[in-house]
């Protein structure tokens, strides 16, 4: 064993050995894997070889086929086979609201190359005939499915990196990670210590325990999994006779099952609503080649539903019972990427499906290691993407409800209850007294809405009962005065000697005088987006930035990778220590001048102008500035003051019918000025002209701000895509992200999000297309939900092309 490497990548399962894989091929070649026991000793073994593109998130699809693209590759560089089965596979609906999810998936598939096809029920039984078709409406054909063997690709991966020169040292376990001042690593294992410039945790079951050595609690929980192999089938035998092929993977919604051939019989598997973790708090380090007891009265009822559904199958002898575990986060989506806080500790863990995932993962890992960025939109994977509010016990709630609905749809406006509520603001009660409606956003409760006695949501694809509701929010609004909170924003503060040459540095924008806020971009070096904030000089010694909530941690971890090492810049991300307030409509400043000592006048206070100020009794910084594109103010105050300034605004606000109002309308408020957000329009794969933020760019400013020259190039050149808005042709239903624009006859451009704005009585799209036809305004059709609707570009704002409201 050396004792010097540039990487090492803990844990030999299928995920370690395709990061160790990708490191060599990228040209790290002084690299070591090391390996507890044997390869594939954690889940990877017993797995059962399904592989499949679809994932509700486009992004971590692409790299899900770029996975089984690979095996191909890895099978000639290490003449090991992985005993590939590309026998395609269908999605059965037995609803029409499950034929509407796969419709949108199959939308969704156009744009990601992807060839799938809507089939009905017979045709699919024609491919798995032990299917009963009678329970099906239809289904949905993906010819880039199958099954391959997991212990033989495993060793494939492995074989191949060894040959690019990657070392593996088996039977030899990490005890210890222990940082050195320079920010390398010593691993300490049970045959001595290495030194290693980066760390990978491919750890699998134990990923958590390898967190904890570096004082992360990663949130990670392995979960049991238990699927049937059946004896010799007469029937899968006579039909690979007669068809001369194998019969197709078919995932079953309802059930939440999914089912193949495997050898003469059937394997199924079932996403259990009983489901059982594994190993809760710690994972038994003796833990090895072995299986756990099966319980198949815990898999009963899926069963039940799998043998009406599948009456082939019931009549079959089970041969064998397989339980065994393996990690899911809280969505289902692995934990990429460097961790917040540490230097050159990297993740590839989580990772439900290492059989789609793993080579995308490894992808995009070794990208980001090697090349300081994953080269893909990783957000759905990004280890960032959880706070230190998935603890232990919300993660465990959260993966046990992930897990039971598997397969389940989840509706755009439907709001998962498992571990809630957890983070609360001090207006939280008030604000559900009045009737708001919660969602989540990076463990917080936001109010969506606010229903009347009796009302809640309905899920459904389409409008549905918050639509005349969130309708009478945006009226409040527009016609009078809105209050909102949005305590949701991450808050960052920025002091020392250095902030203002940091800043410079840091973000695209022209730096804002004292007392004036700016709105920026912030960039990579490849001239892409890495965020969007607000950005307002307090005082020349102190900067507030606001941005996107859910990206705190992802903002926190590249502000911190870019600081200055002599202490000169210090950022602080405030979370909830800080919370907000956000009031907006015609009446706003009348409201805001009744409870403030300040003059708040237009002259006095004019639009993007930020000051501290009493509201009431409450001490607050104050930004003329408003989301929802009319004259607005956003409110920052620390949570012991947040109610009392909650009903400051409230009392002056009586007089002017101020009505509260929640993210829903506040959505149906930015689509009529064009407004994107982090996340959804604004994406590290665009550039500052393609997604219309180039006119925040100083692309002329003295500073060398990260991206310049890029950004300069991509001036000059034009970029490929252009974001824009689109009014809908819709009907009942609008769209919500992911659905496929169309321009003479082909999928060209893709809708980033949308939904209907209430005031122009307009059904707005917003969405990327190619540059070339991002000034014709007619002749677009955007899918959704199996028709193709009629729109055209809507270049100016529907609301306020002026500016009158916004700056008057
Ligand atoms: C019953 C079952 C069915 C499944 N079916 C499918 C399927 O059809 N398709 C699919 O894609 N996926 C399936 N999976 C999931 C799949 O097995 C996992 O996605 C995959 O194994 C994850 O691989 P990994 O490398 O992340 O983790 P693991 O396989 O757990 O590997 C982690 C490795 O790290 C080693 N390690 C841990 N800690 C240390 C340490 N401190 N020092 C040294 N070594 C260490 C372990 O010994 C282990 O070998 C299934 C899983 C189960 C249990």
């Amino acid at each position: 064993m050396k004792s010097h490497v540039k990487a090492i990548v803990i844990g030999g399962g299928v995920v370690g050995c395709s990061v160790l894989y990708h490191l060599a091929r990228a040209g790290w070649t002084d690299i070591m894997l090391i390996e507890r026991s044997e390869l594939t000793s954690g889940s990877s073994w017993h797995a059962a070889g399904g592989f499949h593109t679809l994932n509700g998130d486009p992004n971590v699809a692409k790299l899900q086929a770029y996975t089984v693209q690979l095996y191909k590759e890895i099978e000639e560089i290490s003449g090991q086979s992985c005993s590939l089965h590309l026998t395609g596979g269908v999605m059965m609906a037995d609803t029409p609201e499950r034929m509407d999810f796969l419709r949108l998936a199959h939308a969704k598939g156009r744009y990601l190359g992807m060839d799938t096809e809507l089939i009905t029920p017979s045709e699919a039984k024609a491919m798995f005939p032990l299917m009963d078709e009678k329970n099906f409406v239809g289904a949905m054909w993906d010819p880039v499915e199958g099954h391959l063997d997991p212990s033989g690709t495993t060793i494939a991966y492995s074989k191949a990196a060894k040959k690019l020169g990657a070392e593996i040292v088996l039977r030899n376990r990490v005890v210890d990670l222990t940082q050195q001042p320079d920010g390398t690593w010593n691993v300490v294992t049970e045959q001595g210590t290495v030194h290693a410039e980066h760390v990978v945790n491919c750890g699998g079951l134990w990923a958590r325990e390898i967190g904890r050595m570096v004082g992360v609690e990663l949130p990670v929980l392995a979960m049991e999994h238990m699927y049937l192999l059946t004896e010799p089938m007469p029937e899968v035998e006579e039909f690979n006779k007669s068809t001369g092929r194998e019969m197709i993977g078919v995932l079953d919604f309802k059930g939440e099952i999914y089912t193949r051939q495997e050898r003469n019989g059937i394997l199924l598997g079932t996403y259990e609503k009983a489901c059982k973790p594994w190993s809760p708090v710690n994972t038994p380090w003796d833990f090895g080649h072995e299986l756990l007891q099966p319980d198949i009265d815990r898999i009963a009822p899926s069963l039940e539903i799998g043998f009406k559904h599948f009456p082939g199958i019931e009549k079959a002898g089970i041969k064998q019972i397989i339980n065994g575990p393996f990690t899911f986060a809280l969505d289902g989506n692995p934990l990429v990427g460097p961790v917040q806080g540490l230097t050159n500790f990297w993740c590839a863990c989580a990772v439900m499906a290492g059989f789609s995932q793993g080579g995308g993962v490894g992808l995009a890992l070794s990208n980001w290691m090697v090349h300081g960025d994953p080269g893909f939109d990783v957000w759905g994977m990004d280890v960032a993407r959880f706070g230190e509010w998935a603890g232990l016990r919300y993660t465990n709630a959260k993966v046990r409800e992930n897990y039971s609905r598997r397969f389940s749809i989840r509706f755009p406006n439907e709001e998962l209850p498992a571990g809630r509520p957890l983070k609360t603001t001090p207006v939280y009660d008030t604000l559900a007294a009045k009737g708001a409606q919660w969602g989540v956003s990076y463990g917080l409760e936001v109010p969506l809405w606010y229903a009347p006695e009796g009302v809640k949501d309905e899920f459904s694809w389409r409008r549905s009962t918050d639509f005349e509701h969130v309708g009478k929010e945006v009226a409040a609004v527009r016609n009078g005065v809105g209050l909102s909170e949005i305590s949701n924003f991450a808050k960052y503060k920025v002091t020392g000697e250095g902030a203002a040459a940091w800043l410079d540095r840091m973000l695209a924008c022209r730096l804002p005088k004292r007392g004036r806020m700016t709105l920026t971009p912030m960039l990579k070096d490849d001239g892409r987006l890495i965020g969007d904030f607000t950005l307002a000089n307090i005082d020349d010694a102190e900067w507030f930035i606001a941005g996107s909530g859910i990206a705190e941690q992802y903002h926190m971890r590249w502000f911190e990778a870019h600081l200055p090492k002599d202490d000169s810049v210090q950022i602080e991300a405030l979370g909830q220590k800080l919370t907000g307030l956000a009031i907006a409509g015609p009446k706003a400043r009348e409201v805001l001048a009744k409870v403030t000592r300040a003059d708040v006048s237009n002259a006095a206070f004019p639009f993007m102008a930020v000051a501290r100020m009493d509201i009431g009794m409450a001490p607050c910084l104050v930004g003329r500035v408003s989301y929802t594109g009319d004259l607005g103010y956003e409110i920052w105050v620390a949570p012991e003051y947040q109610r009392a300034a909650y009903h400051a605004l409230t009392a002056a606000g009586a007089e002017f019918g101020i009505g509260l109002f929640g993210s829903r309308a506040l959505n149906a408020l930015r689509l009529e000025k064009n407004y994107g957000s982090w996340g959804r329009e604004y994406r590290p794969i665009y550039g500052p002209l393609e997604a219309g933020l180039d006119r925040f760019v100083a692309y002329g400013k003295e500073a060398d701000f990260i991206g310049k020259a890029a950004a300069l190039a991509e001036r000059k050149q034009g970029g490929k895509l252009r974001l824009r808005a689109f009014i809908v042709d819709a009907d009942d239903a609008d769209v919500i992200g992911d659905e496929p624009i169309w321009f003479g006859g082909a999928v060209r451009g893709w809708v980033t999000s949308g939904g209907y704005a209430h005031h122009s009585k307009k059904s707005v799209a917003i969405g990327y297309v190619p540059k070339e036809i991002a000034d014709e305004s007619d002749g677009f059709e955007i899918e959704l939900l199996g028709k193709r609707l009629a729109a055209r570009i809507q270049a100016a704002p529907l609301f306020d092309v002026n500016f009158e409201r916004m700056r008057g």
